[in-house]
């Protein structure tokens, strides 16, 4: 596991890659992700056979650009993919074709809003082809000159080269409850030349994941998967490949556009008040916050973790919106490290409390001998839960996790889980896991 200075840094180095949903450039992004992950961890980069049908989609193929540019016909080279990958709508098909202006013009974007900066493109699936340019350049472009457009780009399907996502799981201390199951945390690595949107998201993660390994969740608690890759598709395709892996997921979060200077925004869960939703209102409480729908702009993988036929909870953390959003000014100039750092220690907060709830079961009966089993609370040194030790005990029918217990008494989650921890050791109570509440199909 390599050291960092700071989480700007590791994004500098794969920020000026093309990346894309299956190019030379994510793959080298994914290394350099594992290159920094827990050694226990487990990192693992899975490859999926293009064209392959993954549910109602197809894994993408491999795009290459041997190389791409726009000319004035018999002049001067106006936009080359070399200066900047944002350049070409991802995944272009190839054309070598002298135009007129009308003619090229369907195929120039830019953005009004920002005229200096060029936006990013993309057409996936409804395939054609595009060149990007700032508005202020679009301007200038001679109308009555014939243009020369050459992208040479290829599609591989060699099943070798294919399409990629990484994976790796930090279990809590003395290793996994596979009754728990795990909590997942995912970021996209997909967009070219994009600082915020989303190597924010995955270097966030990365710190999230190496502070959980270091100060591991309690004993007992879910294990939490750290997921990397292309945005939508990508978690599809790792689903469709792993669908023995829904029924262990918990909850989850999204995690993107972390670094520019905006205060936390999180998004809902389709189930809009479940625990983890309560679990994450409770964290921020002290701090100013956006709140939204599920899957409000900007809306990503929490559509396939909550969607159909899974719909495990999944909320999403993010400081969207910003102006800069899909163009060049989306930069390492609009990161900021307190921004970056702060969004970890956010999803962490909610981690520790949500992955280490459990449903204690009672099985005693009458009211427990308290102090002949050291249970007792001195109200000298702790009032309130010697106030609440009645309510507590109460609340052990299997009906109520510890963050509800500690909700209906007026106390912090971790003095009551503390104290019911001690319930446990006597063997008084039993620990259900908080249930898989997605689909089975
Ligand atoms: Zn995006």
């Amino acid at each position: 596991m390599k050291s960092y200075t700071s989480l700007k840094s590791i994004l500098a180095e794969f920020f000026p890659l093309h990346r894309t949903l299956v190019s030379d450039d994510h793959d080298k992004t994914l290394e350099i992700v594992g290159s920094y992950m827990p050694d226990s961890s487990n990192y693992t980069i899975e490859t999926y056979a293009p064209l392959k049908q993954v549910w109602t989609w197809k894994v993408p193929e491999r795009y290459v650009v041997h190389e791409a540019y726009l000319e004035i016909e018999g002049g001067e080279r106006v936009v080359d993919f070399a200066n900047n990958p944002l350049h070409i709508v991802s995944y272009s098909l190839p054309i070598d074709k002298v135009l007129s202006f009308e003619e090229l013009q369907p195929h120039l974007f830019f953005n009004e809003k920002l005229p200096h900066t060029i936006p990013w493109v993309f057409k996936y699936y409804e395939r054609s082809w595009g060149f990007c340019l700032p508005k202020n350049l679009f301007d200038k472009l001679p109308r009555d000159k014939k243009y020369r457009a050459v992208i040479k780009s290829e599609f591989i399907t060699d099943p070798k080269q294919g399409f990629k996502v990484a994976t790796a799981v930090v279990h809590p201390e003395g290793g996994p409850n596979p009754d728990a199951g795990e909590f997942l945390v995912q970021a996209h690595t997909c967009h070219p030349m994009q600082a915020n949107d989303d190597g924010a998201g995955v270097v966030s993660t990365i710190e999230l994941a190496r502070r959980l390994a270091e100060k591991p969740l309690p004993r007992g608690s879910m294990s939490v998967r750290f997921w990397f890759g292309p945005e939508t598709i990508g978690t599809i395709a790792w689903l469709a490949h792993n669908e023995s892996l829904i029924p262990n997921l918990r909850g989850g979060i999204f995690m993107e556009m972390t670094g520019n200077q905006n205060k936390i925004a999180w998004h809902h869960t389709r189930q809009h008040n479940h625990l983890l939703d309560r679990i994450t209102k409770f964290v921020l409480h002290e701090t100013e916050y956006d709140e939204r729908d599920f899957a409000a702009a900007p809306a990503n993988d929490e559509r396939v973790i909550n969607g159909p036929g899974v719909n495990v909870p999944c909320i999403s953390i993010n400081r969207f919106p910003y102006d800069q959003y899909h163009t060049t000014d989306d930069n390492l100039d609009i990161m900021h490290e307190d921004m970056l750092v702060g969004a970890a220690q956010t999803a962490e907060e909610i981690i520790r409390v949500y992955a280490s709830n459990y449903t204690p079961k009672r099985t005693f009966r009458g009211p427990v001998f308290l102090s002949g089993y050291g249970l007792w609370v001195d109200w000298r040194e702790n009032w309130a839960l010697n106030r609440a030790i009645e309510k507590i005990m109460m609340r052990f029918e299997g009906q109520h996790t510890i963050f509800e217990i500690a909700e209906q008494v007026g106390l912090d989650y971790w003095t009551v889980r503390e104290y019911v921890e001690k319930f446990r050791a006597k063997g008084f109570v039993n620990p259900l896991p908080i249930p898989f509440e997605g689909d089975v199909e």
